[in-house]
């Protein structure tokens, strides 16, 4: 074994062997060389079938009881209840008690303040003047309530509570301009519902949590991601670090339009590159799904958004943010932004499967130490050759609370890691005649109960353009 470990520069004489390899806790193939054929000159690697998802993964019984705790009663409770306000739309009523946005987000206030005393619950109000399709001098209020960790390190859940609603050509003139009925159940009750839901069970789980987990519905995201765009830039500006953000946006209907159902699976949509924060993020929850949510299959969707549509996810994305955005797979377009939005469209138990998905991916990161920092002082990977030149040499920065580290590795034409390498509590390893152009590396923390961080990638930023100067 010691032959393996990088310290120094040491390295074997040999291609190693499967044995060796088991013996490190390579899960699955071989890596780097077969363990028939020659010495290492010249050998085609024999590549052996992948570990599946989740492989490698201590089951941790608190995150199977978080899952346990999500009600299927409380999300049919809560998308009912939003719809009940008639209308949430971003520029109606905000003085009627009973009707509209201002109703609604007073509810969802107390119903927040409701779920535990470890919640900071406040209205976050930004008053903006017309742009767009924001047709008046507005106040977006984002509903926020804080569940503080032992670091300031963010995880996120969110949905938009605003809804909106085409006038039907034969109710022309009943409704003021933004008065109209728009329930909005399945866009954005369903993940308004969800992300409250996850506020319930979280806060009220008794565990502590490493990161500091926020719970947000946003409004003004049918005008244009108001609310959204309006939090993700002050928190760039304030130099909070959000490490995760999950969007639920349409995630509570079964069956298309076109008929088709599915109830089994959801989307998750993360823009690239291929190894961008998002990207990560949507890796880590699918992984952690795998494990603790094996009934409902997460489909990675190498897309931003779906095609000329767009999410809360993406402001985030833009300051550098990891965010994702989760949707049905089988959408109603016939009922989406008008009066047909109605609860009857929202399955609970479906909502609950994606709820349930969601919450093994948030308590997941949320117990976990922070991911290892990769990268140099100048921003560069701590990857190379090592000593001899031809090997893979990674090293990182160890993470406060973190016992073990872990090695992703993948080829560079494969979307997901192949290859999972535990490697104890060091910050360096080496694997001789490791290719690192013909693939890709990557390194999780590991808490003392088996929680695994995001994985940190090592990745160089692309060559910048230079011209040539030219004689006249
Ligand atoms: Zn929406």
């Amino acid at each position: 074994m010691s032959g393996w470990i990088g310290k120094g520069g040491l390295r074997p004489g040999k291609v190693p062997g499967v044995s060796l390899l088991v013996g490190l806790g390579l899960v699955g193939a071989t890596l780097g060389g077969g363990s028939t054929g020659p010495e290492h000159s010249g050998v085609t690697p024999e590549r052996e079938a992948m570990p599946a998802n989740g492989g490698g993964l201590a089951v941790d019984e608190r995150i199977s009881v978080l899952v346990d705790e999500v009600s299927e009663e409380r999300l049919r409770f809560l998308v009912d209840r939003l719809a009940g306000f008639e209308t949430r739309h971003t520029l109606s009523s905000t003085d009627d008690p009973e009707r509209g946005i201002g109703a609604a987000r007073e509810w969802m206030v107390e119903e927040l303040e409701s779920y535990s005393d470890r919640l900071e619950v406040e209205l976050e109000c930004f008053t903006i003047p017309p742009q767009g399709r924001i047709t008046r001098e507005a106040e977006i209020c984002n509903v926020k309530a804080v569940l503080p960790g032992r670091s300031e390190r963010r995880v996120y859940v969110s949905g938009h509570y605003d809804s909106i609603a085409q006038i039907p050509e034969d109710q022309e003139g009943e409704w003021g301009p933004y008065d109209n009925p728009a329930p909005g159940a399945n866009d954005d009750a369903s993940g308004t519902a969800l992300t409250m839901e996850l506020a319930r069970v979280l806060s009220q789980s008794g565990l502590e949590f490493d990161a500091t987990l926020v719970f947000i519905g946003f409004a003004g995201e049918e005008q244009g991601l108001f609310g959204a765009r309006l939090h993700a830039e002050e928190a760039s500006d304030q130099g909070r670090r959000i490490d995760a953000v999950f969007n639920n946006d349409v995630v509570g209907n079964t069956k298309g339009g076109n008929g088709i159902e599915d109830g089994s699976s959801v989307r998750v949509f993360s823009p690239g590159p291929q190894d961008s924060p998002a990207r990560q993020l949507a890796r880590y929850i699918r992984r952690h799904a795998g494990a603790y949510t094996p009934f409902h299959e997460v489909r990675l969707i190498a897309r931003e958004d779906r095609f000329g549509r767009g999410g809360d996810h993406t402001p985030f994305n833009w300051h550098g943010f990891a965010a994702v955005r989760f949707t049905e797979p089988m959408e109603d377009y016939s009922r989406q932004h008008t009066v047909e939005d109605t609860p009857d469209g929202v399955d609970e138990g479906y909502l609950a499967r994606n709820a349930r998905v969601n919450v093994a991916g948030v308590g997941s990161l949320a117990l976990a130490p922070a991911a290892p920092e990769v990268d140099d002082e100048n921003g560069l990977p701590k990857l190379d050759r090592g000593e001899t030149g031809y090997d893979a040499r990674l090293r990182w920065e160890r993470s406060p609370g973190a016992v073990a580290y872990r090695i992703f590795i993948r080829e560079a034409w494969t979307p997901d890691w192949e290859h999972i390498v535990d490697v104890g509590d060091v910050d360096e390893w080496v694997f001789p005649d490791l290719s690192i152009d013909a693939h890709v590396f990557g390194v999780a923390a590991v808490g003392p109960d088996g929680q695994e961080s995001l994985v940190a990638p090592y990745v160089r930023p692309p060559r910048e353009a230079e011209s040539v100067e030219v004689v006249e």
